[in-house]
């Protein structure tokens, strides 16, 4: 595939259930990254096109709103029935713009399809509670009523499943949605905003408006946006954070990871190696789950991981998403490749011993992709960048410790706190690991423990900024508020007029 003779494709974005072209003058280019060339050019909104697909959204929020619960879950169903349909084209978008493999990219589909099938028992989920008779004749109930305008901003990584983390559930409770996905692979998420449409969504609950800073700009400053779903960077999160909630937005900004994998002297190394490989390599390392550090209690586990990783790696097949065999795509583009091998070189200077090499590789029939190779440093160190940074790309750090509680320590004392694992037989240790580490998702011989939909997805600490975690229950709480109601009619006791609190239950 040569530069030349590509068609660059014009994107545009989707509002009120129709494709909209942009109407500044700013496009952001969409990499094919497996081939290094440019394929689609996304427009890049200004303000006034993020308020209006705000003005549409805030429209057709009292009709949704109103819209019975179960005409909701079923528009979940039609969507879900319309996603696995088009699976094959949908993997291929993901792929033909992120680079993973189209199996990686199906399986991405479906887990954020399971946060959908979540969504279809939301009459069950939003059921209030109720207190008859909480004094004479006085009833009590909570319910749980939408926000109004939501809005998700998400990262290149899962252009996908992160989408589908946040819109079913938000539209499933009875808010409205716009959605500015990553600029780097945007074609997935419009084409999911289309389905939903097809899916019988009314015009306006499901927006979707592509840009970069400008557009999340306007979205965190507009008063009639009420909240904000975040996924990206630890820097962007921190800043959406605070301007979100300066402006009173609710705001769940999940971010970045250094996800570190604690190897036990008694762990299976058979079961071990094929962790690491899955969970450092798979993707190009780019999951916010991957595993980045192995710690080595004492020497002999990397001894050994080295020993049985090495001749892995040399087999991994490294190319593009087109060859059915490929195990390890490209990461997102150029200036990623850069980096990641920018990182590579700082390590060297930092004297971490560099037993596998990336830098460099070559993929025949894909010259210009943006590979890079599987890496491995051992002996890296706390104080070194490879340790301290989320490098977001296939290298592998194994740092030695002397002992378990170093190791937990080292850990707990990250500022980082999305994920980890501990891989032992021990169930003492590996208990005793759950209930110390400061980390929010915990494996055992798990390396990337990331809840089911039913259950909530979030870090701790840097990981993540607010007080809600993604999916599961901590979603619906997200994106509903409490409404409490207490009654009483006029047939009931009459007490006369009432001037001083009373104890429970004497209203
Ligand atoms: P990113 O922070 O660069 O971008 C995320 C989103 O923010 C994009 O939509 C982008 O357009 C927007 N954005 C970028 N710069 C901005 C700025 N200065 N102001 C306002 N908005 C801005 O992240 P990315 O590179 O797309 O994704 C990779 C990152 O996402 C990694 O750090 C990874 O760990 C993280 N991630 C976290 C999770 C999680 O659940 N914790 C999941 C997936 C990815």
């Amino acid at each position: 595939m040569k530069q030349e003779s590509i068609e660059i494709q014009k994107l545009h974005h989707f509002v009120s259930g129709q494709r909209v072209p942009g109407t500044g003058n700013r496009f952001g280019d969409v990499y094919n990254p497996a081939f290094g060339v440019i394929t689609r050019q996304v427009p890049l909104a200004g303000a006034d096109e993020v308020r209006q697909a705000i003005s549409v959204a805030e429209e057709a929020f009292p009709q949704w709103m109103a819209t019975p619960v179960g005409r909701r879950a079923q528009l979940m169903f039609n969507f879900r029935d319309l996603v696995r349909a088009h699976i094959e084209e949908l993997a291929e978008l993901v792929s033909s713009e992120h680079g993973k493999t189209i199996e990686d990219a199906k399986g991405s589909i479906t887990r954020g399809l399971e946060v959908v099938e979540f969504a279809c028992g939301i009459p069950q989920l939003l059921k209030g509670e109720y207190s008859a008779g909480v004094a004479s004749g006085v009833d009590s109930w909570g319910m749980r009523q939408p926000l109004g305008v939501c809005a998700g901003i998400t990262p290149f990584n899962f252009p996908a499943m992160v989408p589908m983390w946040m819109f079913p559930l938000a539209i499933a409770c009875g808010n409205t949605f716009v959605l500015k996905p990553s600029e780097r692979d945007p074609s997935c998420p419009l084409r999911l905003a289309e389905l939903m449409q097809e899916a019988g969504l009314p015009d306006g609950v499901l927006n979707v408006i592509n840009g970069d800073r400008e557009a999340v700009d306007a979205l965190l400053d507009d008063e009639r946006v009420q909240a904000i779903s975040f996924v990206g960077s630890t820097p962007v999160g921190e800043y959406i954070y605070h301007r979100g909630t300066a402006h009173n937005k609710r705001v769940q900004a999940l971010c970045g990871a250094k996800n570190h994998m604690v190897v036990m002297p008694d762990a299976d190394m058979d079961q071990v190696t094929d962790a690491v490989l899955g969970a450092a390599y798979g993707s190009a390392g780019e999951r916010c789950m991957a595993i980045s550090v192995v710690v080595s209690v004492g020497d002999e586990p990397a001894d050994r991981l080295i020993e049985q990783l090495i001749p892995r790696l040399d087999n991994l097949r490294v190319g593009p998403y087109t060859d059915p065999g490929t195990e390890m795509g490209p990461v997102i583009n150029p200036a990623a490749k850069e980096r990641i091998e920018g990182y590579i070189d700082k390590g060297v200077e930092e004297g971490a011993i560099l037993v596998r090499d990336g830098r460099g590789i070559r993929v025949p029939g894909s010259e210009n992709g943006c590979f890079v190779g599987a890496t491995v440093f051992d002996h890296v160190t706390p104080d070194m960048c490879i340790y301290t940074d989320e490098i977001f790309g296939p290298v592998l750090g194994i740092v030695r410790v002397r002992s378990y509680d170093e190791a937990v320590q080292m850990i707990s004392d990250n500022p980082y706190g999305n994920g980890t694992a501990i891989f032992t037989r021990d169930g003492d240790s590996a208990r005793e690991f759950c209930d110390r580490v400061r980390i929010g998702m915990v494996g055992v011989n798990v390396p990337i423990p990331v809840p089911l939909a039913f259950h909530s997805f979030g870090g701790w600490k840097n990981s993540l900024f607010g007080d809600h975690a993604m999916h599961g229950p901590e979603g619906i709480r997200f994106y509903t508020r409490l409404k409490t109601i207490t009654t009483r009619w006029p047939s009931g006791i009459k007490e006369g007029a009432v001037f001083n609190f009373k104890a429970g239950g004497e209203h």
